[in-house]
């Protein structure tokens, strides 16, 4: 790393002590900036990356709430509102028992550079909490999601703060939050939240955005070595909304996706998965994994165990942070791996970026492959703004535009910077100057 940057860095990781995910990710930011702070020494003088470091504000409530015993729970909520140089804080809400503010920050700080990487006006921020939505009833999950609101309602806005889903939330939770908002604000309005129902202000493509997203973007890749999805042995880890998305949109463009998991485990089904098969046991019943493989013939299930023990030519983790390290990264490159596109956020270690790129694979991160969900969202607010609601097949063209001008857009900063195909340093850089620039202007925030 720099010198110059490597002083910040030291200082921000000790005035965030404890917060591993959010220490990995700026410093896998840093990583990349030095040539930058080369070509702008403006931004070092203005101390733009230490700034960018501490959120603008960051907010810890209590969450309490009765579950169907009757019985008091106590859970915490988070939102860290990182950045609004170019727009409102724009960021989902993860729930999930691994929640804390380390994780919040994480994401909220990967949202700054893929919300600027998009190229619409948002802002970063994120949130959550370490409620944990599995196993607990409808009536369970109202309560918690109303009792959240009742604190949350009073930071956001559709000017201010725009929360989403991610993990744990989705379009169930995003419906119970939005009655609430509602019925304290006695306001309707529809762009405080995205990921809405379809009926009510939520924008078609939206739920199928970040998996598609995540492919097309790959897709663009791939077509940098005159290749392109047709053919393609496909790993997908998760089977959430950006798994079964990216499965559906690999298998359109003629790939075959052999593998998907879960928390428990994983299948193998060397023809192909069944999307609707997939999408019934998962999205309807909000059932196991297992129970995919026990309604399909020819489909092993592998319970523990690493999805990336499957050979492949192109993976796509879908599921969570740190889920693929260096060890299972060599495996899949010894495998004969062309691509990863990353449609969870920070999936693969900093380990096991470094032997992609060592074997010369094409390695989509996050921030730049799995933007196309936030991009929808803040197509989502356009529609909102405007009062209006737009076709399936023009959101998508929106979408596959958006996906396609990032990709070049990292592909062209990464060649300026002397790397080309280097989509780290490409999104990094990308997303951090156009950033620094608008703080630059704006003075002293
Ligand atoms: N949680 C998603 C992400 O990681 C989407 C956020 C949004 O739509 O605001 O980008």
């Amino acid at each position: 790393m720099d010198a110059r940057l490597e002083s910040i860095k030291d200082t921000v990781l000790a005035w965030n002590p404890g917060e591993a995910e959010f220490h990995q990710a700026v410093v896998e930011v840093f990583e990349s900036l030095g040539p930058v702070h080369d070509r702008h020494p403006e931004f070092l003088e203005a101390a733009i990356l230490g700034r960018l470091c501490e959120p603008e504000r960051q907010i810890i409530f209590r969450v309490p709430w009765t579950d169907d015993s009757g019985r008091v729970q106590i859970n915490r909520g988070f939102r860290v509102e990182f950045n609004s140089a170019l727009g409102p804080y724009k960021g989902g809400l993860r729930f999930h028992p691994s929640v804390y503010l380390g994780i919040v920050k994480f994401l909220g700080f990967e949202q700054i550079f893929k919300n600027a990487l998009t190229g619409m006006p948002i802002g970063g921020g994120k949130g959550g909490s370490d409620f944990d939505p599995r196993g607990r009833s409808d009536a369970e999950v109202m309560r918690f999601c109303q009792s959240f609101m009742t604190e949350l309602y009073r930071h956001i806005g559709e000017y201010t703060d725009v929360p989403a889903g991610d993990i744990g939330v989705g379009g169930r939770e995003i419906g119970y939050l939005f009655g609430q908002y509602k019925r304290i604000t006695n306001r309707y309005e529809s762009g405080v939240l995205t990921g809405k129902g379809i009926s009510w202000g939520g924008s078609l493509v939206r739920p199928e955005a970040t998996g598609f997203g995540t492919v097309i973007f790959t897709q663009e890749m791939l077509k940098t070595r005159g290749t392109s999805f047709d053919g393609q042995r496909v790993v997908v880890s998760g089977s959430g909304n950006v798994a079964v998305n990216a499965i559906a949109k690999a298998q359109a463009l003629g790939a075959t996706v052999v593998a998907c998991s879960d928390s428990s485990g994983y299948v193998v089904d060397e023809a192909g998965i069944d999307v609707e098969l997939l999408r019934t046991v998962k999205e309807v019943e909000r059932g196991r994994l297992e129970e995919y493989a026990e309604r399909r013939a020819g489909v092993s299930y592998v319970d523990g165990g690493s999805v990336w023990d499957v050979d492949a030519t192109v993976a796509l983790p879908c599921a969570t942070q740190n889920e693929l390290d260096g060890g299972a990264a060599a495996r899949l490159v010894r495998s004969g791996l062309l691509a990863v596109g990353e449609g969870a956020n920070m999936p693969s270690t900093r380990d096991a970026v470094a032997v992609f790129q060592e074997a010369g694979v094409l390695f989509g991160p996050g921030k730049a492959a799995n933007a196309g969900g936030v991009a929808t969202s803040a197509l989502e607010m356009q529609q909102n703004a405007s009062r209006d609601s737009w076709s399936f097949e023009h959101t998508e063209e929106r979408l596959t535009e958006i996906m396609v001008g990032i990709h070049d857009r990292c592909a062209a900063t990464a060649d300026e910077y002397g790397e080309p195909g280097n989509y780290v340093l490409g999104a990094n850089i990308g997303g951090f100057v156009k950033v620094a620039d608008a703080m630059l202007t704006q003075g002293l925030i």
